[in-house]
């Protein structure tokens, strides 16, 4: 008699969640503390991890989603009527906690250009929106991966990226020696960043340029290993420093373009579809 096979462990889950309050933290980044009930099972893998946020339409009082989170929910998601679906983003688990179940998410506030960045602006206690966040630990949703035998760590992000900065220097063994260079707007824009590294952060304000920043400075000696988030082409011209005339290995350095001036989320998408 054949026995059923066991079932790959679904590693993220579709949640209806509430903002239960928000937080602000620097001229331009919000806390959003969600709750629910199925926010018990998240778990993040810290980090940089990301999970997907589902907001409501004009309208809507929750966002439309796909009935059931299985191999083809996103191409479910995509058939629906663009202006009926949830609209979807991607965001970072900033922190998860327990008794009483609470995720956050920070959220740098760009004004009225986006439905998230409008959302957000506008997040009061009760609003409902949608997740697909991550159950198990190892989720395929973390992208900083030191490779064993690093020496120190190099960060190069822009306030987008602040929330996962936070998370890999909460996350990093104390006193990891750190380089870290981050882009804002307005010098207003600054948090602190609890950690137990040997981290040494450059806050830069826009115009200065972080591959500029980088490249007038002296670098620790040992094995590095760099980690770029933010506006696709400053992420672009940072890598473009690092494996060229610093000469790190292209292995050692791990680059996300959050976000790309001028262009939508679903854009990107798209393109990538
Ligand atoms: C893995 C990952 C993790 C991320 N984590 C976070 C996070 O924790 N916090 C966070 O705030 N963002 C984060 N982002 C970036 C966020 O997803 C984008 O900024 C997203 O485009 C915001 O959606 P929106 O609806 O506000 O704007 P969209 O509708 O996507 O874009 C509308 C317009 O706004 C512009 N735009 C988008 N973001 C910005 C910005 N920050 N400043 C100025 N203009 C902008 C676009 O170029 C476009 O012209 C992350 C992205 C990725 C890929």
């Amino acid at each position: 008699m054949s026995r059923p096979l066991p079932q790959p462990q679904p590693t993220y889950r579709f949640l209806d969640v509430q903002v239960l309050r928000t937080e602000r933290l620097s001229r331009s980044l919000l806390r959003v503390v969600f709750g629910g009930p199925g926010l018990g099972a998240v778990v993040s893998g810290g980090r940089d991890q990301r999970l997907k946020l589902f907001l409501p339409q004009a309208g809507q009082d929750a966002p439309v989603l796909p009935d059931v989170l299985d191999a083809g929910w996103y191409a479910r998601w995509r058939a629906l009527d663009p202006a009926v679906r949830g609209i979807m983003r991607t965001y970072t688990v900033r922190d998860v906690r327990r008794d009483p179940d609470e995720l956050d998410i920070d959220f740098a506030l760009h004004g009225d250009l986006g439905p998230a960045s409008r959302w957000a602006c506008a997040a009061a206690p009760g609003d409902r929106v949608a997740l697909l966040a991550p159950v198990v630990t190892d989720n395929g949703g973390v992208d900083f991966r030191p490779p064993e035998g690093t020496d120190w760590v190099l960060l190069c992000a822009d306030e987008t990226a602040v929330p996962a900065v936070a998370g890999i220097l909460e996350w990093l063994p104390a006193g990891t020696p750190v380089r870290a260079w981050i882009s804002v707007a307005d010098a207003a824009d600054r948090v602190e960043f609890p950690t137990k590294c040997e981290a040494e952060v450059s806050w830069l304000t826009r115009p200065s340029s972080l591959a500029e920043a980088v490249a007038a400075c002296a670098l620790p000696a040992g094995r590095a290993y760099a980690w770029l988030a933010g506006e696709a082409s400053l992420v672009r011209e940072v890598r473009r420093h690092l494996v060229g005339p610093r000469a790190f290995p292209r292995p050692a350095v791990t680059f996300t373009g959050y976000w790309r001036a001028g262009t939508t989320e679903d854009a990107l998408l798209s393109e990538s579809a």
